[in-house]
């Protein structure tokens, strides 16, 4: 008759062979294996939450991204657990207790929702501090019961040993990790493909470059002002006269294009477009026009031609890093340069965590997201100083959601709701204002060398209007501020309407002779804004509003 197998019984049996192996192999192996065995658990609980993360928001973020969290929980783990570990002088315990502050940590933001949730259906109202409150109650009463040595509860629980706790968990969280990473490498190669076909295909430019001895190199700065609206949106929509502003770039010897709309109403379109001097219509074929998916433009973002023909002239290429997923690192780039940790996924993981729920206290983000925005008018100098000919990258998201500066550059505090909140009309301008303040400090530093080319421009403007407001939502998100300082010869060529597709068109045809002749400046936007494929001519109601 078969007897019926109990899982103390296997239990008991596996660590009566665990207690066989070493003698078998020499007493180290068992001594050994136990230890590392519990390290790469805690390191495993660590990274796990992380890959999820970034598999459920897939496409979001880089792949470069992924490695500094990654890295730095690794540490956090470690440590944690050798320190647990000569505390209790219980590898599998102290393994345990790592684990569980780990998951504790990165899952609070979906945790406290349920909290929050069981509580209202026993018809209690909690507060965030509540709910912080509770949750450490709850994570200290189940570090104390790992602490007296027992995994369960009464009848059920069982000594923490190797076989109970270590190898199953183990195994398990294995088995997680790989799932995420066979998920992100074949999403990222599929990716990586259609982006090279792109390129390889619609976006490829090939110039020889008439560069010789004689042949000017000026530094190039682009700065795109994330956001920033053209000045007639400024005054007929939001209420804001900002003549003074342009009159100040005039006086530094700007010539602003009052009449310029970008090409396309989003950053991963109007930026990669600008920076490959062509439209981005042919995605919509390449990835159907229900595709929602931002990241092979992204990618061809970072592999743009712009960077390409500027090392090939002989320039170095900077990027000052944004705090946005974009313009967070470009591998092509000579230089990433970076003033904090707030990368896009950085600050994005840690509003899911345990130490996010104290950012009412610590202010962590919100010092970051100001520290970052801040950084290439802080740093002008240095940048500026940096060894040419250059061509730099200032990506900035001053005037961009979340709207976390008044008009005097006090911050606000990073609330939720701040930090999902679109554009809206007081807070924009005001944060705006400031903006316009921050932009004098850093073209005073950048227009300090004469001969440098500088290009001012929004990627898109605002949109504080509703998009059912089709028409006025068009004019508020399309038309932008758009600003060249150039060499007088190159100046003479510019329009009123010049698009930022044209932009780098006419530096390369001019400074190095290449064959990029203007294309038509038209103006693409998606209505409703869920569906950026579905490309909408816009250029002739854009046209009509100037007159
Ligand atoms: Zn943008």
């Amino acid at each position: 008759m078969k007897s019926k197998l109990q899982w103390s019984d296997l239990r008991a049996r596996y660590d009566a062979v665990s207690a066989i192996i070493p003698v078998m192999n020499g007493a180290k192996s068992h001594i050994a294996r136990l230890p590392v065995a519990a390290a790469l658990m805690s390191v495993l609980f660590g990274f796990w939450p992380v890959l999820l993360t970034y598999t459920i928001t897939l496409g979001d973020y880089t792949l470069e991204q992924l490695w500094e969290p990654l890295g730095l929980v690794m540490v956090v783990n470690l440590s944690l657990w050798w320190l647990l570990w000569r505390l209790y002088k219980d590898a599998a315990k102290a393994s345990l207790i790592v684990s569980i502050l780990s998951l504790a940590n990165f899952f609070y933001l979906p945790l406290s929702e349920l909290l929050s949730i069981a509580a209202r259906l026993v018809l209690v109202e909690l507060s965030s501090a509540a709910v912080l409150i509770v949750y450490l109650l709850v994570l200290a009463f189940i570090i104390y019961i790992v602490h007296n040595g027992k995994v369960g509860f009464r009848s059920l629980s069982a000594p923490i040993s190797f076989s109970s706790v270590v190898l199953p968990a183990l195994a398990s969280m294995a088995v997680l990790c790989m799932v995420n990473v066979f998920t992100i490498a074949a999403f990222e190669s599929k990716e990586t493909r259609q982006a090279q076909e792109l390129l390889a295909n619609q976006f490829k430019i090939n110039q020889e470059l008439k560069i010789t001895g004689k042949t000017e190199k000026p530094d190039v700065y682009y700065v795109i002002i994330d956001g920033f609206a053209n000045s007639s949106t400024l005054k007929d929509i939001l209420g804001y006269d900002n003549s003074a502003f342009i009159d100040y770039l005039k006086s530094k010897g700007f010539y602003v294009a009052l009449r310029s709309c970008s090409n396309h109403d989003r950053t991963t379109l109007s930026v990669t477009s600008s920076l490959n001097m062509n439209y981005m219509t042919p995605l919509a074929e390449k990835l159907g026009a229900d595709s929602r998916d931002s990241n092979v433009s992204l990618k061809l973002l970072r592999e743009n031609s712009v960077m390409k023909l500027f090392k090939q002239a002989g320039y170095r290429i900077v990027n000052v890093c944004s705090g946005f997923t974009a313009t967070d690192f470009i591998r092509q780039a000579d230089v990433n340069f970076r003033s904090g940790w707030g990368t896009g996924f950085n600050t994005a993981l840690l509003h899911l965590t345990l130490i996010g729920a104290f950012e009412p206290y610590l202010h962590l983000v919100e010092n970051e997201y100001a520290n970052v925005r801040l950084a290439p008018i802080r740093r002008a100098a240095e940048i500026a100083g940096l060894t040419g000919p250059k061509f730099v990258l200032i990506h900035c998201l001053l005037t961009h959601p979340p709207l976390i500066f008044d008009s005097e550059g006090r911050t606000l505090p990073l609330t939720r709701q701040l930090l999902s909140a679109p554009y809206v009309k007081e807070p924009y301008v005001g944060q705006l204002k400031f903006t316009e303040k921050k932009l004098k400090e850093l073209l005073d530093v950048l227009c300090v060398d004469e001969k440098a080319i500088v290009i001012l421009q929004g990627d898109h403007g605002s949109s504080c209007t509703d998009w059912h407001q089709e028409k006025q939502f068009t004019l508020e998100r399309m038309r932008i501020l758009n600003a060249y300082k150039l060499p007088q010869r190159l100046e003479q060529k510019l329009t009123q309407t010049i698009t930022p597709v044209n932009s780098f068109r006419l530096v390369f045809r001019e400074l190095f002779g290449a064959d990029l002749p203007p294309l038509k400046d038209e103006s693409f936007i998606a209505i409703p804004p869920e569906e950026p494929y579905r490309f909408r001519p816009v250029t002739k109601i854009l046209g009509d509003s100037w007159k």
